[in-house]
């Protein structure tokens, strides 16, 4: 049996902080997000900023979802 090996997806939870602060990794071959990686913003209707972004992985080319979630709750 030879199972092809193809892109995957995944999706991601995060904050746009931990995209700043470069914490976001691909889950298949933990290769970090940076800000040379091109994200395609998605935004919903209704929605002031995107809240969704996509972005192909540059080394193994799995499909990353990334959904930004409000930051760490405070007090
Ligand atoms: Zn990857």
């Amino acid at each position: 049996m030879g199972r092809k090996k193809r892109p995957g997806f995944a999706d991601l939870q995060a904050t746009r902080a931990a995209l700043a602060r470069g914490e976001i990794r691909c889950p298949e071959c933990n290769r970090p997000v940076t800000g040379e990686d091109t994200l395609k913003f998605v935004s919903a209707l209704g929605e002031s900023e995107p809240s969704l972004a996509t972005l192909t992985c540059a080394r193994c080319r799995t499909m990353l979802s990334i959904r930004f979630v409000a930051g760490e709750p405070t007090g």
